[in-house]
């Protein structure tokens, strides 16, 4: 079983309330093989919602306390996403789940790439840091879904 970003496999749970879709996650959703969250819905934020932001350098410095998260507001929506984040990490631990098929760009599900306060940067976004501290193999849409299948 592999952790997937909700939205990668048609879920309408962005903030402007569209999906991400990519075909091929669908097709292994149905298969069985992939475990569907969405760390910004389970933080008990609607859809659709105001954009949110990394302030400061990745999700790791939000992890470490050093960074915060802040909606397009100015509301700080911190806590409530290190508690998804830290949920996510849970469920991976109760299903035994060693990888995780993540949207990029985004500031909770991000691999690579994040939005922070001054726009897109190469960083870890919240969610993705916390499984990658916890040893969880990240791929993001981008990578051969084979790949992330297989690989050991
Ligand atoms: S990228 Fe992550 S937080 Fe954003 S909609 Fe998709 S699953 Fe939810």
């Amino acid at each position: 079983m592999i952790l997937v970003s909700a939205c990668l496999i048609g879920c309408p749970c962005r903030y402007d309330a569209k999906n991400a879709l990519v075909r091929e996650a669908r097709n292994l959703f149905e298969q069985g093989f992939l475990f569907p969250v969405c760390p910004e819905i389970m933080a008990g934020l609607p859809v659709p919602r105001r954009t949110i932001t990394i302030h400061g350098e990745s999700g790791f410095a939000v992890l470490d306390g050093k960074a915060r998260v802040i909606d397009s507001e100015n509301n700080d929506l911190t806590d409530r996403l290190i508690t998804s984040a830290m949920q996510c990490v849970a469920i991976t631990e109760k299903f035994n789940i060693s990888k995780a098929l993540l949207k990029s760009k985004s500031p909770s599900c991000g691999v690579h790439q994040t939005y922070c306060q001054d726009g897109l940067i190469f960083a870890s976004g919240l969610t993705a840091a916390a499984l990658k501290r916890n040893g969880i193999q990240i791929f993001d849409e981008t990578c051969d879904l084979n790949t992330v299948l297989y690989e050991k």
